[in-house]
């Protein structure tokens, strides 16, 4: 698990900033989840079968031997917190989360053991009008970041229960002759999860596949027309899509809809968000039936993409720093700084510490500042500051308090 410092920081907070605020102006509530749940929840609603509670889930045990988990994604502890809250009871909510999650993979550019997750889940729409509602959240944030245009949204159907266990015993009778010819894991998946052998990154597999059943063939009408809504909806608001038909998901508890966002700027590891429908879940933890749909964003490979597409990105700790020339001035200083935060979004930092001035210049020119506020007994006494400019070759200048918050909005204007 990894620290994560100044720009790197600022970059996951922009992006985990610009879903909240999307998520909220679409009229989502937040809910906070805790980090550690039974284990047993993630055994039954994520789904023993997958990766993510088989390989890499974080237990542990609490001092009366109850077997908890550091959880690995956020969907099944807001079901939980759904149902044990009784919020499904008259109405039907939408809810957002973030925060980390935890997941014993092998590190590397993208892929952690701690990550950080905003994720959204609708809870008694049928659907798909809040399917496409979930995708277009996601789109207005790649806009608002301006990385859309490396940004690929990436559909399938998996259909209704009733068609996919048809599928799924299709491919399985295909499948079954072959087995000595799949890859380990997949033989595994044979009896427990077939589904996701098709999205098997094995070559020889991926072969055999290309003459397997189609999941697209096997939906009956109701799935089938699911599917052709959804894909009408998008259209109609201009969202780009490309239906991959491999794609299964990790999770067990889908059902018609999968979606996932895609960025070329990850290699390997490029999937940046996913999500999908997943209408027997509620009633699987012990609520009543109720239509489910929702997606998960990763915050750092999502940072990633920005980092690879917006060079220039302002985490400075500070746009202004001010400086006392005089103990006597250092209210005042406290006062021009007060002044400047009130009126401006700038960053100002005053510094602190009974240093030299000289040391106090440094400490400007590494804080990122283009301005550095100068106040000593003269601006006292005229009720004003002088201003230098720290990254350019400029006389420096005097304002009067006045005139302060219109002489930086302007420089930012
Ligand atoms: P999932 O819960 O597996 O659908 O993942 C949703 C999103 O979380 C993915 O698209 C990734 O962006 C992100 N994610 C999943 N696992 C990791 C990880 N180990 N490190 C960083 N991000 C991850």
């Amino acid at each position: 698990m990894r620290d994560i410092l100044r720009a790197d920081a600022a970059r996951m907070s922009l992006v985990e900033d610009t879903f909240k605020a999307t998520l909220r102006s679409y009229g989502y509530d937040e809910i906070r989840l805790p980090l550690i749940e039974r284990t047993e929840l993630f055994t039954r609603g994520v789904g023993e079968s997958t990766d993510a509670v088989s390989k890499e889930m974080y237990t542990l045990f609490d001092r009366d031997e109850e077997p908890l988990a550091l959880r690995p994604e956020g969907t099944a502890s807001c079901v939980r917190a759904v149902i044990a809250n009784d919020m499904l009871r008259g109405d039907r909510p939408r809810l957002w989360y973030s925060g980390p999650m935890f997941r014993y993979e092998r590190p590397q550019k993208g892929r952690y053991r701690e990550f950080q997750q905003v994720g959204a889940e609708s809870f008694g729409y049928s659907g798909p009008d809040v399917d496409v509602e979930l995708i277009s959240i996601g789109q207005e944030v790649w806009e608002r970041l301006g990385i859309a245009s490396n940004t690929e949204l990436r559909i399938n159907s998996l259909g209704n229960f009733a068609s996919r266990t048809i599928y799924r015993n299709a491919l399985v009778e295909y499948l079954r002759p072959l087995q000595e010819k799949l890859d380990p894991d997949s033989v595994r998946r044979l009896t427990s999860n077939p589904l996701r052998i098709l999205d098997s990154k094995d070559e020889r597999t991926q072969e055999l596949l290309q003459d397997a059943p189609r999941l697209m063939d096997h939906l009956d009408n109701e799935s089938k027309d699911y599917f052709r809504e959804l894909v009408k909806s998008l259209d109609n608001a201009d969202i780009p899509y490309k239906i991959d038909e491999q794609m299964v998901r990790g999770l067990d508890y889908y059902t018609h809809i999968v979606f996932e966002w895609h960025s070329e700027k990850l290699g390997a590891q490029s999937q940046i968000g996913g999500g999908g429908r997943y209408d027997g879940l509620v009633e699987l933890l012990g609520g009543p039936p109720c239509p489910a749909s929702g997606f998960a964003v990763g915050v750092d490979r999502i940072a990633l993409v920005h980092q690879a597409m917006t060079a220039e990105f302002d985490a400075r700790s500070a746009h202004i720093y001010v400086i006392s020339l005089d103990l006597d001035c250092d209210d005042y200083a406290d006062e021009i700084s007060r002044t400047i935060r009130e009126s401006t979004r700038m960053k100002v930092r005053r510094h602190r510490g009974r240093d030299k001035v000289k040391n106090q210049f440094k400490a400007a020119d590494r804080s990122g500042a283009t301005w550095a506020i100068v106040v000593g007994q003269d601006e006292l006494e005229t009720k004003s500051v002088s201003c230098k400019f720290l990254r350019e070759k400029r006389p420096q200048i005097e304002i009067p308090v006045g005139r302060l918050a219109d002489f930086f909005t302007r420089a930012t204007t």
